[in-house]
């Protein structure tokens, strides 16, 4: 199964696509891990992405592109994928199309997690990641504290307040969902792929209307 997500930063997308990866073995693909783990390892992709990252607007297309041209090409992925923040504007979009058709693949859902604007900026602020990369999980200071203050209930790493999810970045991150990224609502609609849900309910509830549009068994 081939699913795509859509969501502005914050609407919980991430913590889905990861319930849903574990749930379905199927591949999480999100940029965002992609590009923050390429920062980490210093690699030519991560010393381009930064400045942008660190702006909170969008890496340039080719390098987003490029990237998912070798993640989707992995034999790893023949039970399928889930893609988490790719693709971000339209003509990521258009490439992507034609990546799956070169690939002879396509997408069997996309999942928009529709949510009010206004609820989004004290979700990012307030959110605090685990860096270790095989846990990830997120936590929230008010909505989802850890049980023990900055430690990760998981893995009992110190929780990180990624750079991009300070109040100073967040606001252009939003700014650039709304411009770049809403239109690939529109966009996904007229294929008739689309499945909105309302992101504005509790994790669990949240998956449930998930494996419910992905007609999976409970
Ligand atoms: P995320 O973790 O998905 O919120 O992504 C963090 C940042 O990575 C974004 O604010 C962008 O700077 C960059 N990014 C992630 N995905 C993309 C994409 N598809 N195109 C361009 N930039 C991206």
């Amino acid at each position: 199964m081939q699913v795509l997500f859509l969501g502005a930063p914050g609407s919980g997308k991430g913590t889905q696509c990861k319930k849903l990866s574990a749930k379905l073995d199927l591949a999480h693909l999100s940029s965002g891990d992609l590009l923050r783990a390429a920062i980490r390892e210093n690699t030519p992709v991560g010393m381009k992405a930064k400045s942008f990252m660190d702006q909170g607007v969008l890496v340039p297309d080719p390098v987003l592109i490029e990237m998912f041209r070798e993640a989707l090409s992995m034999p790893a992925l023949k039970k399928g994928f889930i893609l988490d923040g790719f693709p971000r504007n339209l003509s990521q979009a258009e490439s992507l199309d034609k990546l799956l058709e070169e690939l002879d693949m396509k997408l069997n859902a996309v999942i928009d997690m529709e949510i009010d604007f206004a609820m989004l900026e004290e979700r990012l602020v307030g959110r605090r990641s685990c860096p270790n990369k095989v846990c990830a999980n997120v936590f929230h200071v008010k909505f989802a504290p850890p049980k023990v203050e900055d430690t990760c209930d998981f893995c009992g790493t110190q929780l990180i307040h990624r750079s991009d999810d300070k109040v100073e970045v967040v606001s252009s991150r939003l700014e650039t969902y709304k411009k770049e990224t809403e239109p690939l609502i529109g966009f996904y609609k007229a294929k008739g792929v689309l499945k909105t849900l309302n992101a504005d309910d509790t994790p669990e509830h949240i998956f449930q209307e998930i494996l419910k549009v992905l007609q999976v068994a409970v």
